[in-house]
């Protein structure tokens, strides 16, 4: 899909930008530039030397900053961007996994994963775990990973399938061997884990699971503290039967004890925050508060573009909302005044970034530091009249930046983004490849009832909207002006 070129092995330098180098010390530097020679970093500094034939990048009055990362991505389900929008957990639950999640082909599982990968691209985000839970045989595994390695991103394959236990589809020979086989292979740019939910059920039938992650030495990513499917239950089966790791991800834990939190602090686990998703779908609130609190490592990712966006200045930007909405509100309902707030938009810009790197254990990743992985992201765009001024870089990308913005993506060293476009990238034999899934679908499941999945109904309306009492006619009635000098706030 892309064709590597004498251009794409040339060292590339990034001009007079101000550098988010996103190290220890959130070192902020201005005017600097960043060289990349071959897939690393060989420097960061003030007018530099490069070597001869180096590719120069404009990017002064631009943002130079580490590709992002996230950490949890159902890319398969971006062959139905936005069909869900106005969806729950519950429709979500019934729609995917039951109905149209059923149909998905191997060729549809593809379509998803390869739109889903570009589209990562282009948004700035080098890095994204494909949380590839729709995966009914091996052939379905092979054709997400295909269309993962057809995209110069960087990935990690979390293999999983919805519609078997995990304990059924961990013990196939086949996927066993599958696993194996992506381990063995696995490299700098296709990682991989294995991706379950723990249902909590006593019998724990999961653990069989954990066991062929642990004999494979292979990752396990899951869906903890989801209202209404995992719970404290789970998190202590997992850790008596030690399976908790540092190299867990725990994705949303947004309903967890203070328990289940401490035990995920001292294991060394990390936190993946949807807070896109867990805003709209009803996982629980997003627990930055607690990773807070706990000293938890953490990482954004977006979950899927079935309803959401799929890049992550979305997730920074949804991240510093609801949290500053909660502490707000608690405040608030305590009938105090916050006036200083906890979470700032530098933490949500480490989540993203080096936060994401910690995640899925990647120390090579997630910073512009010489030595490390050229992963870069130059956000720049000189006609928009908001890339000026550019006073609180940091503030800058979370609240003012936008996916439109990315001028540049290099990954592994190679640029593959420029001028706000993707290089090397056709994008009409992808959309070909979306139109025949969707078309197949629909003529799966029926016209009827795909729009029905598009549009849930609405609730049972349980009260008539209430009374108004201030309607202008009340006061041609004398009777109705008694009180009427009373202040009503707000609540
Ligand atoms: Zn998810």
């Amino acid at each position: 899909m892309s064709e590597p070129s004498t251009e794409a092995d040339r060292p590339v330098v990034l001009r007079g930008g101000t550098v988010l180098t996103m190290d220890d010390a959130g070192t902020v530097l201005p005017d600097t530039d960043v060289l990349v020679v071959d897939d690393r970093i060989a420097a960061v500094g003030t007018a530099l030397d490069v070597p001869a034939g180096t590719r120069e990048i404009d990017a002064r009055g631009g943002i130079v900053m580490p590709g992002m990362i996230d950490t949890h991505r159902h890319m398969w389900q971006t062959a139905m961007r936005g069909y869900g929008a106005d969806w729950t957990l519950t429709q979500y639950f019934v729609w995917y996994y039951l109905e149209h999640g059923k149909k998905f082909r191997p060729q549809d599982i593809a379509a998803g994963n390869r739109l889903a990968a570009i589209e990562s691209l282009d948004a700035g985000v080098t890095t994204t775990v494909d949380w590839s839970h729709n995966l009914h045989t091996v052939e379905h595994g092979e054709a997400a990973l295909d269309a993962l390695r057809s995209v110069p991103g960087r990935f990690v394959l979390a293999y999983g399938n919805i519609q078997a236990g995990p304990w059924e589809w961990t013990a196939d020979p086949a996927v066993r061997s599958f696993l194996e086989r992506l381990r063995d292979e696995r490299d700098d740019m296709m990682g991989v884990q294995i991706a379950f939910d723990v249902t909590g059920d006593p019998a724990f039938p999961e653990k069989a699971a954990f066991e062929v992650a642990r004999e494979l030495g292979l990752p396990v990513t899951t869906h903890a503290g989801v209202w209404g499917a995992t719970s404290d239950t789970g998190i202590q089966q997992m850790y008596d039967g030690g399976f908790m790791t540092p190299e867990t991800t725990y994705v949303h834990a947004s309903t967890l004890t203070r328990d289940s939190y401490q035990r995920i602090a001292a294991t060394g686990g990390s936190i993946s925050v949807a807070t896109e998703s867990e805003c709209s779908a009803g996982q629980g609130h997003a627990p930055t508060e607690q990773v807070l609190q706990y000293g938890i490592p953490v990482s954004l990712s977006m979950d899927t573009s079935v309803w959401w966006s799929g890049d992550m200045f979305s997730a920074m930007r949804a991240t510093l909302n609801a949290d500053r909405m909660s502490e707000h509100l608690t405040a608030h309902l305590e009938g105090e005044t916050i006036t200083h707030l906890r979470l700032r938009a530098q933490q949500v810009l480490e989540w993203t970034t080096r936060g994401g790197a910690r995640t899925i254990g990647r120390d090579d990743l997630g910073t512009l530091q010489p030595g490390k992985k050229a992963d870069v992201v130059l956000v720049k765009n000189d006609a928009s009249p908001v890339s000026f001024p550019l006073l609180n870089p940091l503030g800058h990308v979370v609240f003012q930046a936008q996916r439109g913005d990315v001028h540049t993506v290099i990954v592994d060293g190679r640029v593959v983004k420029h001028d706000g476009k993707l290089v090397g990238i056709d994008l009409a034999p992808v959309r070909r490849e979306i139109e025949d899934t969707i078309e197949y679908l629909k003529a799966e499941i029926g016209e009827e009832a795909w729009r029905a999945g598009m549009f849930p109904q609405m609730p049972e309306a349980e009260a008539e909207i209430l009374d108004n009492p201030y309607q202008y006619s009340d006061f041609k009635d004398e009777s109705k002006r008694a009180g009427g000098e009373e202040r009503v706030l707000g609540r």
